[in-house]
């Protein structure tokens, strides 16, 4: 077997994959994405994913969230548009007059806060089976995958799955020892063709061509509810706006990890809120 190749993601490599506004530009030049998140009592994880999407550059944001999170989304986050869900209080992916209109959009992010129930695990088979562009798949919706395996085959390739290690764990199988983790993510993320964004300290990042690139930025402010969330919103955006996959990754996490840095240096990091970390996003 050949030997993988690692990468460590500098603040220049990161800069460099940064594109700058063209003077011409207009919202549709950004893309339009669609977050698919909340559920009864977890709502905020949605609001926080649509928030920091919107702070990564997205022309046009739409959300789907049960019919219980309709007000806070429309007050909370009023740069979004809603489609309430016509489920009182989970993801059921139907609407007043329709299911979602999936290739409506440039990207699709779907996971935060939307819990297990079956409906919603009916909603991830249905886009799993129609929408065939790439996909950032977190949170319970990596968990259904894990209790409906059948589903792992329909994940469009070059999806980007961001899992913390109980996820991953749980999508594939204990691990012995950090070399025989990092084998088990290569290996993944090379049958799936898919990119698996492995979070942590050093979140690790694994292409379909089985290459790992260790992320640089981040600390452990990070540790805290709701920045999960944050960085699927961000990688959301950055699909959206055309940024191929492995790209998307390899940069959002770098910036959601500065931003933590950023958030650190200002205040500390035993205070850090997933909020002030969508806030300190900076893109330049
Ligand atoms: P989640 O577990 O889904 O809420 O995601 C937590 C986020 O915080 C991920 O992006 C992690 O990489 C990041 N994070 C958590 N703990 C640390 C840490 N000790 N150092 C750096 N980043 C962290
Ligand atoms: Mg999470």
């Amino acid at each position: 077997q050949t030997p993988t190749p690692y990468f460590y993601t500098t603040p220049e490599e990161a800069r460099l994959l940064l594109r700058q506004r063209e003077r011409f530009s207009h919202k549709g030049t950004f893309g339009h994405a669609l977050l698919l998140v909340g559920s009864y009592g977890k709502i905020g994880a949605g609001v926080l994913a649509a928030r920091a999407c919107l702070r990564s550059g997205v022309g046009l944001l739409t959300v789907q969230a049960p019919r219980c999170g309709y007000a806070v989304l429309q007050t909370a986050v009023p740069e979004a548009m809603c489609r309430p869900d016509t489920h009182q209080y989970v993801l059921s992916g139907q609407s007043e007059i329709e299911g979602i209109p999936y290739e409506e959009f440039t990207a699709i992010g779907v996971g935060p806060g939307i819990g297990k129930a079956p409906e919603t695990a009916n909603m991830l088979r249905t886009l799993l089976s129609q929408y065939r562009n790439p996909l950032v798949i977190d949170a319970d919706a990596l968990n259904l995958l894990a209790e409906n395996r059948d589903l792992m085959s329909l994940i469009p390739e070059h999806s980007i799955l961001t899992p913390h290690p109980k996820e991953f764990e749980r999508l594939t199988q204990k691990w012995e020892n950090d070399y025989d983790k990092l084998e088990i993510l290569c290996d993944f993320a090379r049958r799936y063709r898919i990119v698996v964004v492995l979070k942590g300290a050093h979140t690790a990042i694994a292409t379909p061509e089985g290459d790992i690139h260790f992320n640089s930025s981040g600390n452990p402010g990070l540790s805290t509810g709701g920045t999960g969330d944050v960085l699927t919103g961000i990688l959301t955006a950055l699909l959206a706006q055309g940024y191929d996959s492995v790209e998307a990754a390899v940069l959002g996490v770098y910036q959601h990890g500065l931003a933590g840095d950023l958030v650190g240096r200002q205040r500390g990091q035993i205070g850090m809120t997933a909020t002030d970390v969508l806030d300190a996003l900076r893109w330049s």
